[in-house]
Formats: C-alpha cells, structure tokens, sequence
C-alpha cells in the first residue's frame, strides 16, 4: 500500500507531492484531467519568497520597480516582484514526481471511507484507492475535507486583460501592486466597494491590466470590474487595442479553518491556507509543504502511530496553535479592511507600505511571529492618520472576537 494518496494537482497538490517524494513517502495522485494540463491561473509571488526555497530560477518575470498609488501619491515597494513561469514550475514538479514513479490516476474524488490501518477514496467512476493516509489538494471547494460552512464567505474578484493598449499602462518595467486611485469615479460610484488596478509592464509592449476587489461580501460581479477597469484606462486615454487573454478571479478570503480532528489531511485552498488579508497563497504553499511532508514522514515511520494520530500530527504540523492564532489577527486585518471607506483605505495603504519593508513582507507572508505581528500592528497604528485608527478601534468591539481568537485559541 502506498503512503500518501494526493487528492487534486493545482500548485496545492502538486508542490505537496514533490515534498513528499522528497521526504522518501511512497505517493499516487488522483486529478481530475491530466496532472500535466496547464494550470488556468497567473500566478504573482514576491522574489524573496522564492528565493528563501531556491526557486527563484522558475519566475517568468520580475520587477524591481513595485509602487502602490494612493490618492496621495505613490508610494514606492522597495521589494522585487515577480510572475512565475507556472508551465515550467509544473513540469518540474512533475518530472521530480516520475523520477519516484508516482502514479496519477483520473477521475474525480465522491467518497471517503476510513479503516484502522488506512483510507479509500472512491471516484465519481467508482474506482478505489487506498493509502495509509489521504491529502486533500483539491482547492478552495475542498471535496473531502469537513470545514464549517459559513454563510459570511467574502470574496476576492478580479477581471484581468493581458494584452496591448494604446498608451502604456503602467512605467516601463513597472509592476503596480495596488492603484487605489479613484478619480475616474463618479461621486455615486465613489460611495461602492473600493476596487483597484493590479497592473504589469510584461515586455514586448504587453501588459496585464487587472481591476480587483481585495475582498467582498457578497463577491463584486465580474460585470463591474470589468466595467470599471473599462473606465479607468479610458479615463487616462488608454484604449485596449489587443486581448491575448482575460484572467477572470474568485475565490472565498476567509472560509473556516477546517476541523483538525479529521483522517483526511488538507493542503492550499482546501486547507484555508489563503491569506485572510491578502488573498495570497503559493509562497506559504512552497514554505509549508515540505514541513508537512517531514511530519506525515516521521509520523508514518513510526508502527506503532494510529491512523488518526498520523492526521493529528500533520494538521498540527500544517496548522500549529501560533500560526492558527495569527490567522485570526489576519481575520481580524480584513474586516477592517472591508469596513474602511475610500479615503480610509488610502491612508491605511500608506501607512502599511511605509512601515519597515521587514513589518509589511513578514504580515503579508505569514513569516513573522505572533508577538512581531503585534508590534507590527501597533506601529501601523501609531502611524496611521486618525479616521484609520477610529475605524481600528471600532473594529475592536464589532470583531473582537477574533481578538480574542488570537489571544486564547
Ligand atoms: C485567477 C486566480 C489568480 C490567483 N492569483 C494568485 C497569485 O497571483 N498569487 C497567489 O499566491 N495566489 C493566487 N491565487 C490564489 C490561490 O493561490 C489559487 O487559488 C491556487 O490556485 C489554489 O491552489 P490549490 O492547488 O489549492 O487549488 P486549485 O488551483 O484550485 O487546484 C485544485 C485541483 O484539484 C482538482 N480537483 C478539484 N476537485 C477534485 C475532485 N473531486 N477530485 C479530484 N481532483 C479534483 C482540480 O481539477 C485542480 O486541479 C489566485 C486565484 C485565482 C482564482
């Protein structure tokens, strides 16, 4: 019997089983199509990220030039950037994978059944595969994993063209993180859920445009933001003049952590591994794969572990007791987010990207401490302009249970 049965191949499913080959498991994979079929996604992850992992070489593009535009002016990243040559991460994943002779099966995953000694999944086809213990890769409508449903899902959206325009979109090699200006807004228009530009100079005189809402409940229509990216180039004089592709963004921001008391182990979006504030997800895939593939390791190592002990020990080692307070003070981070105005947004962006390049990159990545996450919270606080901190301090008594999450969990 194999060790590890990986359920799904996104960059979840596939970077768990390069890990897992890594760590010396025994691994078959179950897809839905062909595990080498291109993944539909762009995805963006900061260099330092990928250079902490050693794959720095699988970026496609990168920017020194990063800024956020707030209505105040720009405010420059000083953080490299880049898009990853997805195509060639894949095929590097599942080369690493052949070399150990993973074996991909078709079909799509309906049932779960645990035994003392290991799991079966059963297909939509009714095939069954067995392993001393399943993951569950297959994204953010986990379909094995038990999560609390929560009628309160807010969404990030985006509407994306990669393509050629008429004028630049952005500075020569530039990469726009978040352009948060809202002048081409009518005063009606000012009043709805901010959205902003995501934007990136790729070379060759194309760009990708992408007009995105951080996070919404419910989900911004896909109707609206490409409406509004419409009225942004054409109010700086930009047409588009060719479409090469339209990215189209969904998915939850703060769906429930799951229940880790469960067999079935989760990974990526079916283990809510998205970050809360952000919406980012590889770079904590890439860091926290192989700590979980280490763990499933020692843990099946040893006989005399149970079933159940072996998934206890990987969702401790996936979701240990700081990182799932931290989640909640992320949490916490993006209700204040949807609940800031316009002008507040702004002035909370400039005061986040002003902070120590240390403060922001270490909150967006997850890689600081608990206690550095709060200091880094108190000194936004003590920088930002008053209208944010009110808006802080009225987010304590409507979500301070996620507070008191991070506090007691
Ligand atoms: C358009 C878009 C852009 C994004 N951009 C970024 C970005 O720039 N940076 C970033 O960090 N994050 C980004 N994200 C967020 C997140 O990283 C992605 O959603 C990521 O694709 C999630 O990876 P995953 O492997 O968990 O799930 P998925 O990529 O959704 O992969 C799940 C896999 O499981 C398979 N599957 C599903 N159900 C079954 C089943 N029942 N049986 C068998 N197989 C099944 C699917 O076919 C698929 O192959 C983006 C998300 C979207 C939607």
């Amino acid at each position: 019997m194999q060790d590890v049965l990986v359920v799904g191949a996104g960059p979840a499913g596939l970077s768990l089983v390069a890990a897992l080959v890594e760590a010396g498991l025994s691994v078959q994979g179950l897809a839905l199509a062909d595990p080498a079929h291109p993944w539909p996604n762009t995805y963006g992850i900061w260099v330092d990220e990928l250079e902490d992992v050693g794959l720095e070489p699988f970026l496609e593009h990168r920017w020194k030039d990063c800024v956020v535009h707030v209505n105040s002016g720009p405010v420059p990243l000083h953080r490299e950037y880049g898009l990853l040559d997805k195509d060639r991460l894949q095929t590097h994943w599942l080369s690493q994978a052949e070399q150990q002779r993973v074996c991909w099966h078709r079909g799509k995953a309906v049932q779960i059944e645990h035994w003392p000694t290991h799991t079966q999944v059963t297909t939509e086809a009714g095939e069954v595969l067995t392993a001393r213990l399943v993951v569950d890769a297959t994204g953010h409508q986990a379909a094995l994993v038990r999560r609390p449903k929560s009628a309160e899902l807010s969404f990030q959206a985006a509407y994306g063209i990669v393509g050629q325009f008429s004028l630049p979109p952005t500075d020569p090699q530039q990469m726009v993180l978040m352009d948060f200006r809202d002048d081409h807004l009518t005063p009606a228009q000012s009043q709805d859920p901010p959205t902003f530009l995501y934007a990136m100079d790729l070379g060759d005189g194309v760009y990708f445009v992408e007009e995105t809402s951080l996070a919404h409940h419910p989900a911004i229509a896909m109707e609206t933001l490409s409406q509004r990216l419409h009225q942004r180039l054409n109010y700086r004089g930009i047409e588009v003049k060719d479409v090469h592709h339209v990215e189209r963004c969904l998915f939850p921001m703060n769906q429930p952590l799951p229940d880790f008391t469960q067999r079935v182990v989760g990974f990526g979006g079916a283990a809510s591994m998205v970050h809360p504030a952000s919406g980012y997800m590889v770079g904590a895939l890439l860091r926290r794969g192989p700590t979980l593939a280490k763990a499933i390791a020692t843990a099946l190592s040893s006989s005399s572990t149970t079933s159940d002990q072996v998934a206890n020990q990987a969702w401790q080692a996936l979701w240990p007791a700081d990182r799932v307070r931290k989640h909640y003070l992320y949490l916490f981070g993006l209700e204040n987010l949807m609940a800031f105005d316009a002008p507040q947004l702004h002035q909370f962006f400039d005061a986040f990207f002003n902070l120590p390049t240390d403060d922001w990159a270490g909150f967006l990545a997850d890689n600081l401490s608990l206690p550095e996450v709060v200091q880094a919270m108190v000194g936004l606080f003590g920088r930002a302009p008053n209208p944010v901190r009110w808006g802080l301090m009225r987010s304590v008594f409507s979500h301070g249970h996620l507070l008191g999450r991070t506090l007691m969990s």
